[in-house]
């Protein structure tokens, strides 16, 4: 299923052109205490609930008339791999903009970030820099949202904890501060369309993506080159974090980053997950 959050808050799933409506199949008053991770997530782990929903509801919407927004809500942590494909650590390694007299060598030796939660925006939103005067890349990435709470999960459990997939675009300002603090500005987080669940797409690590701004080609790889693939990483950073139902992994971006401006329009693709499209605003 292809679940989207669109018109400020409901929760609908994309059928061909049409979002059926399944808000009201859903608790909008959390328990006391709220369980970690997003609310909606932690909701929609449940697929058989949500099945039921959509054979009851009576709400349709056309897909071009709707405003979809990131599909998850409120991620509790949004986890970033800063260099997980061959290509892009070479173009990074020979690109002092992006590695400031660093040489990248291992995913493991340099460890994960995190993003902001404040930093996501969904498709109908705009991306705007931080700075006029400063290098600001695209990196597209499959992104992973966890369904499960879990620490320490192994490689072979892995993806029986994935909600589902969607197309991220994780915004960097190149410089020489952390990365955390230069990937967490508000709107340098992009998901979207929608969330495509996991059964839907049963090799996460041999999917085509590509990115594109205004219409010129800059990336197009396949997931396969992932260092770490889907399972790995979400492996390895639940041996560091305790990952809930909503947690975003943004998986890395394969070669190809090259800087936005005012007036760009970016438009990524990942295949049997969809297209995510935003345009770039005038600097806050
Ligand atoms: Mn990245």
């Amino acid at each position: 299923m292809k679940i989207c959050r669109f018109n400020s808050n409901r929760i609908g799933v994309v059928d061909r052109d049409e979002v059926i409506d399944v808000t009201d199949a859903y608790d909008r008053s959390p328990p006391w205490p709220v369980p970690a991770g997003d609310w909606i997530a932690n909701q929609l782990t449940d697929t058989a609930r949500l099945r039921d929903a959509v054979s009851k509801s009576s709400t349709r919407h056309a897909l071009r008339d709707t405003r979809l927004d990131a599909p998850v809500a409120n991620p509790g942590k949004i986890i970033g791999a800063p260099i997980n494909y061959k290509a892009h650590i070479e173009e990074a390694n020979a690109d002092s903009q992006i590695n400031n007299g660093t040489t990248y060598t291992n995913l493991d030796e340099f460890g994960l970030f995190l993003k902001a939660g404040s930093s996501l925006i969904g498709p109908s939103d705009r991306f705007t820099p931080r700075f006029a005067d400063r290098r600001t890349d695209h990196e597209v990435e499959l992104a992973v949202v966890i369904g499960k709470e879990a620490r320490a999960i192994r490689k072979e459990d892995a993806l029986s904890h994935v909600l589902g997939f969607t197309v991220g675009l994780d915004m960097t300002i190149r410089g020489k501060e952390f990365p955390t603090f230069r990937k967490s500005p508000d709107t340098h987080c992009v998901l979207g369309p929608w969330l495509v669940t996991s059964d839907e797409i049963p090799s996460a690590d041999a999917l085509d993506l590509r990115l594109s701004v205004n219409g010129i080609e800059r990336q197009r790889s396949n997931t396969r080159f992932l260092i770490f693939g889907v399972a790995r990483l979400i492996e390895y950073a639940s041996s560091f974090y305790t990952l809930h139902p909503g947690d975003v992994i943004m998986t890395g971006t394969p070669e190809g980053v090259g800087p936005v401006f005012p007036g760009d329009r970016i438009d990524a693709h990942i295949a049997s997950i969809g297209d995510l499209s935003i345009e770039v605003g005038m600097p806050r």
